[in-house]
Parts: structure tokens; C-alpha cells; sequence
């Protein structure tokens, strides 16, 4: 049940997507002006741009146009404290978004393993998901939704390659950042970043499932297995944590998403329409 507010406001800079730095320079533009208006013109006058000024930050994201364009060069210019503003997303050895449980090797193999296996049909120009899977894919999504983080890491290591190990990193815990979002953290047990596959929990669950539909309904081997879960990511319709509908979206942050590395390219994603789960981002 969406609330009045979030039914008014614009998705693209509110919510989950708000950028801080923007947000925080309109705030302070938007006092000045107030303050400049009481001593100029009216106090009455200043309240009321307030309270206009304020419901569009809360509504649209921001105030003054073009906002997202110069507010994270602005804050990033500034020195100390406020420019920490911007780092409210990333968590330490986080990626900007959801890794997949395999290797990202053998694109064109397992798609024709999943050819062979009836699990993806060609038509003329397109794929699709054969029905029967798409279904038991979904009812394995939603029983393992249902598990706790430790549930869900558990069946996570057994959908995994051999000798994989999975943590589950949850930033909030260790005081980073005041957010729930939890990793599931893919690795070979050593500490090298480098071995390291980073799943949200969405990922997470949408990848599990796809292994073990795979694993009742197809002969392909483990490791097959493993590389074809972020390939099947594509075919969602359905959320894996919410069963809202998927759609094709741009993920816009004001700041090209944590971290700010990419302002001038936003990326193509499947997400989540209910819950916005980011569920595949398109090269
Ligand atoms: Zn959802």
C-alpha cells in the first residue's frame, strides 16, 4: 500500500534515490533565500517560500533546476565533513551493483546448454524462458525468500561451485552506515578481493533458486549450473523477493550511484517496479 507521499513523489530522485548532496545543497540554498526574503520583504512571505521550497525538495528530490548537474561537483569541492554526505551509499568492498554466484565466463556455451536443455527457447530473432521452468523457478524464489539470512546463505553454498565459501556482510552491524542492506559474500575463503562475488540478497535469492530448478530439472553439471544463474537473471518477470513486476529502467542517482564515479552514465537495469531491487544491469 503506497502512502500519499510516495504516491505524489518522483521516483527518480526520492525514496532510495535520493541523493544526500543535493538534497542537502537545496536545503541550504533554500534557507538562504528564506532568510533574505524575512529581512527584505516579509516574514510571512518567507515562511510560505519555506514550506513550498521544502515540499518540493521532500516531492521532486530537489528545488532549484538542474540540481543534479552541479550539486555533487559543488560538494565534492567542499572540504571536510560534508563531502562524507556522498558516501552514505557505498559499503566497503561493496560493487555498485549485484554480482552473480558463477563466473561470468562461457556466455555463448551456456546459452546453448540452456538451448539443449529445453530451459530457454529460441524464436526467430529472441529467447524466451520455457514456461514449466519459469514456474518451478519461481516457486523455489519464494520458499527461499522466506529464510533468514543464514537460511538463505546456507542454500546459497550448496548452489554454489565446489569449495566456495559465503558470508553474509551486513554494513549496518558494524556501524558503516545506518541502512539494512545485507551481502552475500561468494569466495574461496581466502581474503583476496579478487575471488570475492558480492550478491544482494534479491541476487542472492533469484540465483540459489535458478541453480537448484536447474539442478531437478536439467543434467547440467555444477559449475554449468553456477555460470547460467546471472544469464537467467534476464528472464525475470517477477520479483524474487516481492513478486512485484520487473522492468527495464535506468538506475539514476544524481551521483551516478555510489561512490559518484560515473555522473554522465546511468545504467540500463531490470529492477523491481514494488521494491526496487536492482536485479540485472545490462552491459
Ligand atoms: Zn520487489
Amino acid at each position: 500500500m503506497r502512502s500519499r507521499y510516495e504516491s505524489l513523489r518522483n521516483d527518480e530522485h526520492t525514496g532510495e534515490r535520493r541523493c544526500w548532496p543535493c538534497t542537502a545543497v537545496n536545503a541550504a540554498i533554500l534557507l538562504f533565500a528564506c532568510v533574505g526574503v524575512a529581512r527584505r520583504r516579509s516574514r510571512s512571505l518567507a515562511a510560505a517560500l519555506g514550506v513550498v521550497g521544502a515540499a518540493a525538495i521532500a516531492f521532486r528530490g530537489y528545488l532549484v533546476p538542474y540540481t543534479p548537474r552541479f550539486a555533487p561537483r559543488l560538494v565534492s569541492a567542499l572540504p571536510g565533513e560534508f563531502s562524507l554526505g556522498k558516501s552514505g551509499g557505498p559499503t566497503p568492498g561493496a560493487p555498485d551493483a549485484s554480482e552473480s554466484l558463477g563466473d561470468s565466463g562461457g556466455g555463448e556455451a551456456v546459452l546453448a546448454a540452456l538451448l539443449d536443455a529445453g530451459v530457454v527457447i529460441a524464436a526467430g530473432e529472441t529467447v524466451y524462458l520455457e514456461d514449466d521452468f519459469r514456474e518451478a523457478w519461481r516457486a523455489e524464489m519464494r520458499n527461499l525468500r522466506n529464510r533468514d539470512d543464514d537460511g538463505l546463505a546456507a542454500a546459497l553454498r550448496a548452489a554454489a561451485p565446489e569449495g566456495r565459501v559465503v558470508d553474509v556482510v551486513n554494513p549496518s552491524e558494524n556501524g558503516w552506515i545506518e541502512r539494512d542492506d545485507r551481502w552475500f559474500v561468494v569466495s574461496d575463503g581466502s581474503d583476496d578481493p579478487a575471488t570475492e562475488n558480492w550478491l544482494t540478497r534479491p541476487v542472492a535469492v533469484a540465483e540459489t533458486a535458478a541453480v537448484r530448478t536447474l539442478a531437478d530439472r536439467t543434467d547440467l553439471p555444477a559449475s554449468r549450473r553456477a555460470q547460467a544463474a546471472g544469464p537467467l537473471r534476464t528472464f525475470l518477470e517477477r520479483c524474487p523477493v516481492c513478486d512485484g513486476s520487473v522492468e527495464e529502467t535506468t538506475a539514476m542517482d544524481c551521483c551516478g550511484g555510489p561512490g559518484g564515479t560515473r555522473p554522465d552514465a546511468p545504467d540500463e537495469v531490470l529492477a523491481c517496479g514494488d521494491c526496487d531491487a536492482r536485479l540485472h544491469t545490462f552491459q
